[in-house]
């Protein structure tokens, strides 16, 4: 049983080495930024609560926040572990997780503000099936739609400039003090997001002590947000 946490600041690509890991090693990856959006497109109940937040860049209330993710661990899905990816954001969230679960390693993805803002200004999300493109590494074949339904691909209503800079604010005073929390009880390995993702995938492996990827296996599928809420 193998249980992480992923942690950086928007654009540092939590997403994909998340993908990348679980993949290999047959763990759940829980997405709480994904769990939310799913129910911001089908306009749930709590979709409706978070819609606004999200869109401002700020961060949805600790209550909700803790209830989503044990719900979700409670599903019990994870036979051989789980990756958590955007939680825990502050203090409070990471005390509530260390009470409930014990955790292997918190991998810290660093990532320089100039270079996260390049990275998530060029994201975009296919507004039928939820899958994520970056325009930098991963166009789609035809322009504006999405490879896999023919689905228009448009900007997260995130990732704009103005919400961006809330977001980085936050990053840096709220979530940064929980990886030195998490850095006392000697969880953290910090890997510099910057070069690409297979290489940040093998330095994660390496650090925590974990098989490399075999070749040649394929890349994750990208999931659709209905699958990573399901
Ligand atoms: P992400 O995809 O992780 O960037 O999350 C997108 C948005 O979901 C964030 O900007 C927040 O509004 C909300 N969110 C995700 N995870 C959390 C969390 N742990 N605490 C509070 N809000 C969150």
């Amino acid at each position: 049983m193998r249980k992480y946490v992923i942690m950086g600041v928007q654009g540092s690509g939590k997403g994909t080495q998340s993908e990348m890991l679980a993949a290999g090693l047959d763990i759940v990856h829980i997405s709480v930024g994904d769990i939310f959006r799913w129910n911001v497109q089908n306009h749930t109940k709590m979709g409706a609560l978070v819609r606004r937040v999200m869109a401002a860049g700020e961060l949805v209330g600790d209550d909700l926040v803790e209830s989503v993710v044990r719900d979700r661990l409670t599903q019990h899905d994870w036979n051989f572990g789980f990756i958590v990816d955007g939680f825990p954001r502050n203090r409070r969230q990471a005390e509530f997780f260390l009470e409930s679960y014990d955790i292997d390693g918190v991998i810290d993805l660093d990532l320089p503000d100039s270079e996260v803002r390049r990275r998530v200004l060029s994201r975009r999300l296919c507004a039928s099936c939820g899958i994520n493109y970056n325009l930098l590494g991963s166009s789609p074949t035809v322009p504006g739609r999405c490879d896999a339904c023919g689905g228009e691909l448009v900007t997260r209503e995130d990732d704009t400039e103005e919400a961006l800079a809330v977001r980085l604010k936050d990053f840096h005073e709220k979530t940064n003090p929980v990886l030195d929390l998490f850095r006392r009880k000697e969880y953290v390995i910090s890997v510099d997001a910057r070069p690409p993702a297979e290489a940040v995938q093998a330095e994660i492996r390496q650090r925590l002590g974990l098989p490399p990827r075999s070749q040649p296996e394929p890349a994750p599928e990208p999931q659709t947000q209905a699958d990573r809420s399901a």
